[in-house]
């Protein structure tokens, strides 16, 4: 049968050597409680620890565990992006490694998704042992990006989510390099809903999106999805004009008109900085789209794999599969 399932968990991994025996075991007994076929396609995003080699005895053991082993670490919204190229069931659930999401809640999704909805997303009503700054740039960060974006992007909401096969396949054609999957999903449409949780604490090791990842990704979601930047450039730059232009007509009634004339340094220096500040910050922001519309046009392959798995086919993405839009 092509190798097609009831149900496919994707979990990215990156450096989680300390948590994929215990996720795996409370994976599996979720999932088996279900009663239906399924498998656990692992992404291993060019972890340096002993990740590999615990996914590989995995895959020795049981044939539902699946790797796709990255040749390096191409970051945590591209692993999720090959664990769903690879994925072959009739809805795919995303989950992070780290038992932050709890795998439980999968029941919920999965009840949600044969009521008829596409995408069950997870809502985090709290959010355990994380920082104060990480709560609260998170929050900022949902409302800001909700601010800016035309697209409905659900506040509060990680990656952890439910998706039907058909959702899931118009993701897998949407090719772009940038990627905020949280916002694609949005975008695609379809009936979707959520299920509320608590975020638990990490369960071992470290968190994986130092300030760096994070504000990337916050780049990466506000420019995929807003082009109001832009436009604030633009009237922000067109506001200093008609401010220095004022200036100017000032400055030329002192000199032709008045005795009041200085030598002009302090402001000739002032204006200097000012204009030159705000010129290159604006031409930061062109940047950023200049830079991303380059990123795209080169239509780089967007990830590498080195070694796949327990699939049947060593392809990606198969063109036909079988079961596909029954959930029974
Ligand atoms: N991750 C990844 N590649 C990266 C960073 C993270 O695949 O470059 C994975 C990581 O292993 C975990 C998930 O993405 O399964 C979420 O990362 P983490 O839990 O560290 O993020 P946080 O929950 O702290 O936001
Ligand atoms: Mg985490």
């Amino acid at each position: 049968m092509n190798g097609s399932c009831f149900l496919s968990v994707v979990v990215p991994m990156f450096n989680e050597e300390e948590v994929i025996d215990t996720t795996y075991r409370r994976l599996t007994s979720v999932l088996e409680s279900i009663g239906e076929t399924y498998e656990i396609v692992l992404v291993n995003d060019g972890s340096r620890d002993r990740t590999t080699d615990i996914v590989r005895k995995l895959c020795e053991s049981d044939s539902r565990v699946k790797l796709v082993d990255f040749s390096r670490n191409f970051g945590h919204q591209i692993a999720v992006t090959a664990g769903m190229d690879h994925a072959s069931g009739r809805a795919v659930v995303l989950i992070d490694a780290d038992l932050q999401d709890p795998p439980e809640l999968i029941l919920e999704m999965v009840a949600r998704w044969r009521e008829g909805y596409d995408v069950v997303y997870g809502k985090r009503t709290a959010r355990r042992g994380e920082t104060w700054f990480k709560k609260f740039t998170a929050s900022m960060f949902y409302r800001l990006l909700g601010a800016l974006t035309s697209v409905n992007i659900p506040v509060d909401t990680g990656d952890f989510r439910l998706m039907d096969r058909k959702v899931s396949d118009t993701l897998c054609e949407m090719r772009e390099s940038s990627r905020f999957i949280r916002g694609m999903v949005s975008w695609v449409g379809f009936r979707q809903t959520f299920v509320e949780y608590i975020r638990e604490e990490r369960f071992a090791g470290e968190t994986k999106y130092p300030l760096r990842k994070m504000i990337r990704l916050s780049i990466d979601a506000i420019t995929s999805f807003s082009t109001k930047p832009l436009k604030l450039a633009g009237i922000l730059g067109f506001l200093l004009s008609a401010a220095g232009f004022v200036y100017l007509l000032m400055v030329l009634y002192l000199r032709l008109f008045t005795d009041a004339t200085q030598p002009g340094w302090t402001s000739l220096i002032v204006i200097s900085l000012l204009f030159h500040g705000i010129t290159l910050s604006l031409l930061g922001v062109l940047g950023e789209y200049i830079g991303r519309t380059y990123e795209e046009a080169k239509r780089r392959p967007l990830y590498v794999v080195s070694d796949r798995l327990n699939f049947e086919r060593n392809t990606e993405r198969e063109p036909e599969r079988v079961g596909v839009g029954s959930r029974e």
